[in-house]
């Protein structure tokens, strides 16, 4: 009898597939439907100590973009997170039910040995959808707080200007900013973008692309300079922005997506004289290198949510078919707030 449940659960295990979506060859400029492949895969059976995930969401982020010249070769599966439901468990970790973040990438099933997946918080409210675990509370919640915290170490009173300021990272680094007692400048790249800024509490904000000069732009919105700035665009705004910073001023480089679609390399203007002149501090970083304080960021951020101080929109693509259309969707600026899918 035990042998036939256990051919039976092999069968079962074998006759999984999975549709995946795969790097068909690099891009070159944007992104466009013919660099996508969808295919759907047989799953290996899976062993002691494995897990079978099914996708309930799924990120498109920023990153994917210029990782996919340095993660992936063509052919492979798209690089990517998702929240995933645990339907069969080898592992005592993870039971049947329970729900995960993992790096699966973009595929509705996956089998994995537990050491690319993590629990989602322990606690999670019915009251909030699974998907913020992977916007706000999770790794661009992260991504902001850590920017303002760890990097710009932002003190109340200050000025902080914060681009890309209606999606995932910059809507939350901005309402973070809030919080901590600080003035706060957003730009976006869409006027329903903006009104969504002021709704948030932003103090200033504006259409970057349909001020007659964004020198003046800055200037307005902050005429006596800015002490940090969330950058998540790089490029000419950079170069803009920079001459904007107060004496001392810090710098958060976290994102340069303008420069992740350009196919020639580009040329100053240079910061240096701005630097040195006004004393300013400009550090690079990635949200990993403090995943050490991951557990308690992430539980400060969703008391936030929960008592109404950090709000936070998603903009959810339905369908796991349309997950390219989504990522070049997000990379031209139709989100406002995290772009999701839902399978
Ligand atoms: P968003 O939700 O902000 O989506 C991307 C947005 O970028 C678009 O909505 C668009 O908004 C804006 N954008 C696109 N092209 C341009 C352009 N040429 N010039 C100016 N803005 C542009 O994405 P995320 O919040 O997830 O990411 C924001 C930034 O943070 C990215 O640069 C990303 O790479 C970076 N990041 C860095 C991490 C780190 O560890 N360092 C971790 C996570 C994210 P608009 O309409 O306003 O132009």
């Amino acid at each position: 009898m035990r042998h036939y449940a256990r051919l039976f659960t092999q069968l079962r295990q074998t006759m999984v597939q999975a549709k995946t979506w795969v790097l068909k060859h690099h891009f070159e400029g944007f992104p466009k439907d013919g660099d996508f492949e969808l295919k759907v895969v047989e799953l290996p059976d899976f062993k002691d100590g494995e897990v079978l995930l099914e996708a309930v969401f799924l990120s498109v982020d920023p990153y994917m973009r210029p990782y996919s010249h340095v993660r992936m070769q063509a052919g492979d599966v798209m690089i990517g997170t998702q929240v995933a439901k645990v339907t069969q468990s080898n592992n005592p970790a993870f039971p049947v039910g329970c729900h995960v973040v993992g790096r699966c990438g973009w595929r509705t099933h996956t089998v994995s040995d537990g050491s690319d997946i993590t629990r989602v918080l322990a606690d999670w409210p019915q009251d909030v959808s699974l998907s913020h675990a992977l916007g706000a509370i999770g790794m661009p919640g992260l991504t902001a707080l850590y920017g303002l915290e760890e990097v710009c170490a932002i003190k109340p009173g200050e000025t902080l200007l914060v681009n890309a300021a209606a999606g995932a990272v910059g809507s939350v680094a901005g309402q973070i900013a809030k919080l901590k007692g600080c003035r706060v400048v957003g730009s976006a790249g869409a006027d329903d973008k903006v009104a969504y800024l002021k709704e948030l509490g932003f103090d200033q904000a504006f259409n970057y692309k349909t001020v007659s000069s964004l020198e003046e732009a800055l200037k307005n919105a902050s005429p006596e300079g800015y002490d940090c700035y969330f950058e998540n665009v790089g490029g000419h705004f950079s170069s803009v922005a920079i001459q904007q910073m107060k004496t001392f001023g810090r710098i958060a480089v976290c994102g340069g997506i303008s420069l992740y679609n350009v196919t020639t390399p580009q040329t100053g203007p240079y910061p240096h004289l701005t630097m040195i002149f006004k004393q300013l501090k400009m550090e690079g970083f990635l949200v990993g290198r403090w995943e050490h304080k991951n557990e308690e960021s992430l539980k400060r951020m969703l008391t936030w949510m929960q008592e109404g101080k950090l709000k936070c929109r998603e903009h959810v693509t339905v369908g796991f078919e349309n997950m390219p259309a989504a990522f070049m969707g997000m990379l031209r600026g139709e989100n406002i707030g995290k772009a999701i899918i839902k399978v």
